[in-house]
């Protein structure tokens, strides 16, 4: 039963010249990076992108292999889904709170989890927040994790800058919050912009020009609820005329939830306006790139079959986990409904879905 479903995949091994073919800094890494709006996943060091599904328009030398995903089976049994493996790694809003409410029953059902000597990690896209941040989240509403179970974009953007060694005398141009600054701090790299970029404007007077700073070597855009004009010039600015500057990307969610009224235009929104201005792809460290995933597997020593991945949304974090190869759990609990699920307009499907985490403490071999 757990072995059902099969990965589909395409792997695709680039020869052509490639924008990130050659790493800025003369060093690269292992690091798989998503830099593409098909979604691709680039390792730096092989030149190989894996592509989730959809083809590319590319001419290089291709190498495909496709099998078809069956359709999400309910849970039934969450033993048997437990017994199998031994990290899970949850998305955090519609997973285990909805803005500031914690989701009921998570406390029980994450206690159950570590009773039974499961490993457990928290994943999320949003970058407003640090770590440390993020600790104090979970501590609010009751939950005892620690700083090392969790893995902020804004943690992801800063972990991906030391992997490459990013020379000390360069700095990094931040649109963004304060999560982002935080980790780029304790990751010791200087940075510009940030929230002291949010009152900024521009004055555009005859032959008016704006300076920016030679030394800027990546531009992070990550959600900025300050984003302005001034903010998208100077970033353009870095990354078209700084040789080598990287743009990446916390993220590229469309939509965030900021009230439960609606849906808000998500961190895919700035790094769109900077992908228009530029016309370049960013690098994308959080999900469903894999950035994350080989990080903490490294970190942790986990194997990646031995992980469920457990998220409300199906196009960063069911994809991040099957990116992954990792088994994956929709819960029902956030912004994906079970007709959008079925929808036939919907390619991606998980493992399995059910309604919310706590139905762990219940599921012994019963139906949704
Ligand atoms: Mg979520």
């Amino acid at each position: 039963m757990l072995g059902r479903a099969v990965t589909a995949s395409l792997s695709i091994s680039v020869t052509s010249p490639n924008p990130l073919s050659k790493s800025f800094f003369g060093k690269t890494t292992n690091t798989h990076l998503s830099s593409s709006s098909e979604n691709p996943f680039f390792t730096l060091s092989t030149l190989s992108w894996n592509i989730s599904r959809r083809s590319s328009s590319r001419s290089s030398r291709m190498e495909k292999s496709f099998t078809t995903r069956a359709s999400a089976q309910p849970l039934t049994n969450a033993d048997e889904l437990i017994d199998s493996v031994e990290t899970f790694i949850f998305d955090c809003d519609g997973v285990i709170w909805k803005g500031d409410k914690l989701i009921d029953g998570v406390p029980e059902t994450l206690d159950l989890l570590r009773s039974k000597g499961k490993r457990l990690v928290f994943v999320t896209n949003n970058s407003t927040k640090s770590r440390k941040q993020y600790g104090k989240k979970f501590e609010t509403l009751g939950l005892s994790v620690s700083e090392e179970e969790i893995f902020a974009s804004s943690f992801a953007a800063a972990a991906y800058l030391k992997s490459i060694n990013f020379p000390k005398d360069k700095k990094v141009y931040v649109i963004g919050e304060d999560g982002i600054l935080k980790e780029l701090e304790l990751a010791g790299i200087q940075y510009l912009g940030g929230p002291a970029d949010g009152d900024k404007k521009i004055e555009l007077k005859p032959g008016f020009l704006m300076e920016h700073d030679k030394d800027i070597g990546a531009v992070v855009v990550g959600f900025d609820r300050y984003f302005n004009y001034y903010k998208i010039q100077y970033g353009t600015l870095c990354i078209r005329e700084n040789p080598g500057c990287l743009f990446i990307a916390t993220n590229r969610d469309a939509v965030t939830h900021l009230t439960d009224a609606q849906e808000w235009a998500g961190g895919g929104s700035m790094v769109g306006a900077l992908g228009g201005s530029t016309q370049r792809e960013p690098l994308v460290v959080g999900k469903p790139s894999t950035f994350m995933m080989d990080y903490l597997a490294n970190e942790f020593g986990i194997q990646k079959s031995q992980i469920c991945m457990v998220g409300d949304r199906l196009d960063t974090d069911i994809l991040f986990g099957q990116n992954g190869g990792c088994k994956t759990l929709l819960v029902l609990s956030g912004v994906t409904s079970l007709s959008m699920l079925q929808s036939p307009n919907n390619s991606i499907q998980p493992d399995f879905y059910t309604n919310k985490i706590s139905d762990f403490l219940s599921l012994k071999a019963t139906t949704v």
